[in-house]
């Protein structure tokens, strides 16, 4: 058996640990003589499984306790509209950073649901950067303020929480939740699809202050209602099972490693190392991204030479360095360095981008 490293944006890698335990586990999960796969969500087993999860999140994160921990379907693109739905609390508008794809996606979905302000856009410069404050149109009476913390695409993140005053914070956290701490008690609402740095796709988390939820729109899909849901412990239907089982592994090997502290320690050496290399390459490689605000988790490059790029990505392949693709949207190359990735495949592709430049230089 031979894995690759993978640097794909999502579905990701997932830890090899979490994968040699859930095959250990896959014919008889503890004695039960069933797969969770095959176990009813309502069943002692399971609700333990689902129980432990959240509480291994919960202490990872430090989850205070007026927080509603939801494990809902449908990704992080149904957070686009159910966050509006549930947070709009009788107000007509919410305010809005445009900061790079997944931002536009969020904002034309709310705007069918209420007025979008724009607070600042990166737009122009073509989402390589976080609009500086001083350019920030905060409206007061806004429902809420939404950010994405990482722009999963173009490898552009916020280099702290943005002070928003009194008005609740949501954030897309999909590409980097869990890959540092965060301080949750600044936050309204925090959400991610689990595909990134969770575990597998068909399973979103929203952790959403208990006393913001309960007030939706006329017209809310029982399924977006964040208090049916928080009232059913995210069982109002049969919740997304293995993926929920498999995110709890992945918590769990969160805690062995020493937590987010440790976590982040990994993240921002493999991230330094990797921007140092596309840095030090003579222009064979660029990230266009400012870099105060580059990605931990995306880090993306393109080559001086772009009729290079088939080969780059087909002699990766040979040496075990898969989907360093970009985007299709923006070309190039992007190596996603999540979590699992482990800091022996960062070495391995830096080491790759060398010796390519230096064949090829
Ligand atoms: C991947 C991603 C999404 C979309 O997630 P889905 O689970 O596919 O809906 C949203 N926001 C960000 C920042 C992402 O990286």
């Amino acid at each position: 058996m031979s894995r690759l490293y993978n640097f794909s944006a999502g579905p990701a890698m997932l830890p090899e640990a979490v994968l040699q335990r859930a095959q250990q586990e896959f014919m008889d999960w503890h004695g039960s003589g069933m797969n969770v796969m095959e176990m009813s969500h309502r069943g002692k087993e399971f609700l333990s499984i689902a129980n432990q999860a959240e509480a291994d999140l919960r202490e990872v994160m430090a989850i205070p306790d007026n927080y509603k921990v939801l494990f809902l379907q449908g990704g992080a693109s149904s957070q686009f509209a159910a966050i509006p739905m549930n947070l709009l609390r009788g107000k007509k508008t919410a305010d809005y950073f445009n900061t790079g794809q997944w931002s536009k996606k969020a904002i034309s979905e709310a705007k069918r649901y209420c007025d979008v302000n724009i607070v600042a856009s990166s737009e122009d410069d073509g989402f390589n950067s976080v609009p500086d404050k001083s350019t920030w149109t905060l409206n007061p009476d806004a429902a809420y303020v939404h950010y994405t913390a990482n722009e999963t695409i173009g490898g552009v993140e916020f280099d702290d929480i943005p002070d928003v005053g009194d008005v609740p914070l949501v954030v897309d956290l999909s590409s980097t939740i869990l890959s540092r701490p965060i301080d949750v008690s600044k936050f309204a609402l925090i959400y991610g699809g689990a595909q990134k740095n969770i575990g597998p796709a068909g399973l979103a988390i929203v952790i959403v202050r208990d006393d913001l939820i309960g007030d939706t729109i006329e017209g809310t899909p029982t399924m977006f209602n964040y208090k049916v849901q928080a009232d059913n412990d995210s069982m109002y239907n049969t919740p997304p099972t293995y993926a929920l089982y498999i995110a709890g592994l992945v918590f769990q090997w969160l805690k062995e490693l020493g937590g987010l502290t440790n976590m982040a320690k990994i993240n921002q050496r493999k991230a330094e190392k990797l921007y140092a290399a596309i840095d030090h390459s003579d222009g064979f490689y660029t990230n266009p991204v400012n870099p105060k605000y580059r990605s931990w988790m995306n880090v993306t490059f393109t080559l001086g030479n772009a009729d290079l790029d088939a080969d780059f990505l087909a002699q990766a392949k040979q040496a075990g360095l898969v989907t360093l693709k970009g985007h299709r949207s923006v070309g190039g190359m992007r190596a996603s360095i999540y979590n699992a990735m482990p800091e022996e495949g960062v070495d391995a592709l830096i080491t790759f981008m060398q010796d390519f430049a230096a064949k090829n230089q």
